[in-house]
C-alpha cells in the first residue's frame, strides 16, 4: 500500500515506515485481508515480542545479581587484605 500521506510504498504494512502513518482502514476496499496463517504468524510476533521483554527483565536481574556478587567479593576480598596487615 501506498502511504496517502508521504506517498512511500508500504508493501503490505498497514502502518508507514516512513511517517508512522495509520494506512489501514476496515471499511476501505483495499485493505489487506489476514489469512488464518498470516494471524498466526503475526501472533507468534507479538508474543516473541512479550517474551523478549521478560528475557530482558530476567537480564537485568541477572546482571544486577553478578554486579552485587562481584561487588561483595571484591569487599571481602579487600577487608581480608586490611585483616591480613
Ligand atoms: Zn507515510
Amino acid at each position: 500500500m501506498i502511504c496517502p500521506r508521504c506517498k512511500t510504498e508500504n508493501g503490505s504494512r498497514t502502518i508507514c515506515s516512513k511517517c508512522g502513518f495509520y494506512i489501514y482502514h476496515p471499511d476501505v476496499n483495499n485493505r489487506v485481508k489476514m489469512t488464518k496463517a498470516e494471524r498466526a504468524r503475526e501472533d507468534a510476533k507479538i508474543m516473541g515480542k512479550k517474551v523478549w521483554k521478560v528475557l530482558k527483565v530476567v537480564w537485568i536481574i541477572i546482571v544486577i545479581v553478578v554486579m552485587s556478587f562481584w561487588i561483595l567479593a571484591g569487599l571481602m576480598y579487600l577487608s581480608g587484605g586490611i585483616g591480613l596487615g
